[in-house]
């Protein structure tokens, strides 16, 4: 089959491959849409999970089932599912102490386009399909619901990572598409003041969209200023980081107030260390918490998420800026991704 894969750290291309076979619990997919995420990137360009060989790119896909294992009790071909991008092993301890995305391993909930192929490819392999995949209903479109499977997981993550309770003031650092679902999140957990950090306009109009009642350009000024500025030099209660270095943890600990919470599901690519500042940090005693998670994946996560859609409570299209035809334009899409233009918050191939 055809795929589209990292060669090496810095090189992708096209190239063939066996297709999958499923196991007894698994399925093999046909992708009907995809969508490159920035960790792709991170992955391909920047290595930041090291060395590759012809691995294949991609872990956000909607798709049709062509083929299950004889122990698959819910889906069979022609099924249309939502896949996730996290597709834990829920037979394992991490899943009995709550932690599905780091099953058998940290951050080991994430298979495609991480320590197994992903989804750019023709034909791709889903473990324990019957715990993993969710119908696609009818009234979701597929540009919405690939925008479920990591996007809208990750983003709402980060709002409950931070336990954003009603009123509460929000910070969040990041208006790419992971980060416009942590203010959608944020706002739907019941945020009062929600402080949206970013620069693209296309960011800038769905920020606001999605909730965001002040926009901070950190090309304009450091971050810190700005926000304890607007807060009479309080700060907010919650921190979200969706974006930029490993030196933004400085800018969110000094901006969240004693007690509150930085919820981190940015993915640093660089960096050994990530300095935390021992003053704004209260010396160790600021009871200013620390948190960052890796999205959960699995069946019911993933359709808890359509419900949310299916009920209207978001709408998932403003994400979707560039939407490209046909299985060949994956390269493209990817690379549209690498170079951000300032019209883009996320493509979609359909295949
Ligand atoms: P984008 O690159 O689209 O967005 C990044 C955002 O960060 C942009 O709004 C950008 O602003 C902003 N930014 C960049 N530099 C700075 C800075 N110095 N200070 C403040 N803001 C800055 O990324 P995505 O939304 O696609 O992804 C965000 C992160 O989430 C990535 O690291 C990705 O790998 C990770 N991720 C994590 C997952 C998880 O499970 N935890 C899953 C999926 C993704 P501008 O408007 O100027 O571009
Ligand atoms: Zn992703």
């Amino acid at each position: 089959m055809k795929a589209f894969a990292m060669i090496k750290i810095g090189e992708v291309d096209w190239i063939e491959k066996d297709a999958p076979t499923p196991g007894p619990y698994d399925a093999i997919v046909k992708p009907l849409a995809v969508a490159p995420c920035t960790s792709d990137i991170h992955t391909a360009f920047e290595g930041a999970i090291g060395e590759r060989d012809k691995m294949i790119l991609g872990h956000e896909a909607v798709g049709e089932v062509v083929e299950v294992g004889k122990e698959v009790k819910d889906f069979k071909p022609g099924d249309r599912v939502v896949v996730p991008a996290i597709t834990p092993d829920w037979r394992s301890k991490e899943v009995q102490r709550g932690f599905p995305m780091h099953s058998n391993g940290m951050l080991a909930g994430w298979k495609f386009s991480n320590f197994k192929d992903g989804v750019f490819a023709e034909l791709f392999h889903v473990n324990d399909a019957d715990m993993n995949l969710a119908y696609l209903p009818e009234e979701v479109s597929l540009e919405e619901a690939v925008m479920i499977t990591d996007m809208m997981t990750t983003g709402f993550h980060g709002a409950e990572l931070a336990d954003i309770g009603l009123g509460y003031s929000v910070a969040v650092i990041g208006i790419g598409p992971v980060g416009l679902m942590a203010v959608a999140g944020a706002k739907l957990r019941g945020a009062g003041k929600l402080f949206a950090v970013g620069s693209r306009p296309a960011c800038v109009e769905a920020a606001k969209f999605y909730g965001a009642t002040n926009i901070i350009n950190y090309k304009e000024g450091p971050i810190d200023e700005q926000i304890l500025e607007l807060t009479g030099g309080e700060g907010v209660d919650v921190v979200i980081i969706a974006g930029a270095n490993v030196d933004i943890l400085k800018t969110a600990v000094k901006i969240v107030k004693p007690g509150g919470t930085v919820s981190n599901v940015n993915y640093y690519g660089e960096g050994d260390v990530i300095p935390i500042p021992r003053l704004d940090w209260g010396s160790g005693m600021a009871h200013k918490k620390i948190i960052g998670g890796l999205t959960p994946g699995g069946r019911v996560r993933m359709e808890r998420l359509i419900d949310l859609v299916m009920a209207k409570r978001i709408d998932l299209s403003k994400l979707v800026t560039h939407t490209f035809d046909g299985f060949d334009n994956i390269k493209d899409a990817l690379l549209l991704m690498k170079d951000k233009p300032k019209d883009l918050i996320k493509p979609v191939v359909i295949i």
